[in-house]
């Protein structure tokens, strides 16, 4: 990793610092006030997207990755009668005992995982949350995490701003996106101190083919590797495939944290609510991180996520069924206009390859949007390992789609024609 060559100066010693304008020789003002670490993390390449598209009306947006679905209207119920009852309050670090039994039940009750509700348990602000805070509390400085790519725009990030080194294995379209265990032992050091899994997958719509999956559990296990597995996406599932969580491996749970939460599944991104599980003794020092910048997620959307897991179930079948018609759709359509797409069997995304259009993937995505109001994101926002590829949210209208479908077909053979 290359670090940006900069005077070593403070803001405290040197006020000038910030007077730029002065003195128009020195090296800009973000790499002299910014730490380095900040400042050697690329903007994302979705928001730099987003900005065009903000510009822009009538776009038929497969770009965000959110359920199109608002909350189920109990869990929105809930949250009103939590501020009605005036729980207006911090709540335990950890969350609401409540919100954190019932979670312990649901996991066990899926996947035959038990976790201690009172001390292997925290409630977070969002996935996101939990990954930072997840990260900061076990990586030092110059640790190594492994990571598969294309994989979600946070995971980098997050590991550098921990001080972290993120190592990029790549997965393969021609492998359906599962992450090949003898990459990853390929690319353990001796500096290696986790692995950060994300099965299903953003942006590809990849699962882990289940001897995949043990065969990169023994890696863990044989290497004593940390292994972060982050399953927001573990409810939207297809085709029959059987997700089993990292923890009921052999070897594994005394090793995994798990990170999860409710904006996916449940409609509900903007309440915020994530979760972590893992282990007393990792947790406790999670704990520590979250509990001195967050201090506790909030009341209100605590109660509400714990509606959504006592009653929220019939809401998951409606909204994973609809899901999967989506997938079918727009899997087929971009295999007929010639954009070799494999079958996502989960998440709410598929990962189209582009290449046969001769354009890269920051070019397809911008002339689409300008020539065809198209939103699809670069798969090189997702890593260098996403080019060749655009990543499509299906988390929209049938009709939407099909209108999407036939303004990407136009465009297509208006490339090819050209070519
Ligand atoms: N992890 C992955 C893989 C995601 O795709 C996302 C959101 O897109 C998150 C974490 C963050 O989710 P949350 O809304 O819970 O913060």
């Amino acid at each position: 990793m290359t670090t940006p060559t900069r005077p070593n100066t403070r803001l405290e010693t040197d006020p000038s610092i910030l007077n730029s304008e002065a003195e128009p020789t020195r090296p800009p003002l973000s790499t002299r006030v910014l730490a380095r670490r900040v400042d050697e993390v690329p903007r994302s390449g979705i928001r730099r997207f987003f900005d065009i598209l903000a510009t822009m009306t009538d776009v038929i947006s497969l770009g965000v990755g959110e359920p199109d679905f608002d909350t189920p209207p109990q869990v929105i119920e809930a949250g009103q009668h939590s501020l009605a009852a005036r729980r207006t309050h911090y709540t335990s670090n950890y969350g609401t005992i409540e919100l954190r039994r019932a979670l312990a039940h649901h996991l066990e009750r899926l996947y035959g995982v038990r976790y201690d509700p009172t001390e292997e348990i925290l409630i977070t602000v969002g996935a996101s949350e939990a990954l930072d805070v997840a990260i900061r509390a076990t990586i030092d400085p110059g640790d190594e995490v492994i990571l598969h790519e294309p994989s979600y725009v946070s995971y980098r990030p997050a590991v550098i701003f921990a001080g972290g080194i993120p190592v990029g294995v790549n997965t393969l379209l021609d492998e359906d996106f599962a992450l090949d265990p003898a990459k990853v032992e390929a690319a353990i050091t001796p500096r290696t101190k986790a692995l950060l899994l994300n099965y299903p997958c953003n942006p590809t719509g990849a699962v882990l083919p289940p001897d995949v999956q043990d065969e990169i559990a023994r890696i863990a296990v044989r290497h004593d590797l940390l292994v972060y597995s982050d399953e927001i996406y573990d409810r939207l599932i297809y085709g029959g495939y059987q997700m089993r969580t990292m923890g009921t491996l052999p070897g594994m749970r005394r090793r995994t944290v798990l990170m999860g939460g409710f904006s996916k599944a449940y409609a509900m991104t903007g309440w915020r609510i994530g979760y972590i599980c893992a282990p007393s003794e990792i947790l406790e020092g999670i704990l520590k991180v979250h509990q001195y910048v967050i201090m506790s997620a909030p009341t209100v959307a605590q109660d509400a996520a714990l509606e959504a897991l006592k009653t929220g179930e019939p809401d998951i079948a409606r909204m994973a069924g609809q899901y999967d018609r989506r997938r079918r759709l727009l899997v087929d359509g971009f295999n007929a206009i010639g954009l070799r797409c494999f079958e996502p069997l989960g998440a709410f995304y598929a990962f189209p390859q582009i290449t046969s259009t001769g354009l890269s993937s920051e070019a397809f995505a911008e002339q689409l949007l300008r020539e065809e109001s198209v939103a699809v994101v670069p798969g090189t926002a997702f890593g260098e390992a996403g080019e060749g590829h655009v990543r499509c949210c299906y988390a929209t209208s049938e009709a939407e789609l099909r209108e999407a479908l036939v303004r990407i077909e136009r465009f297509v053979k208006r490339r090819k024609t050209e070519a």
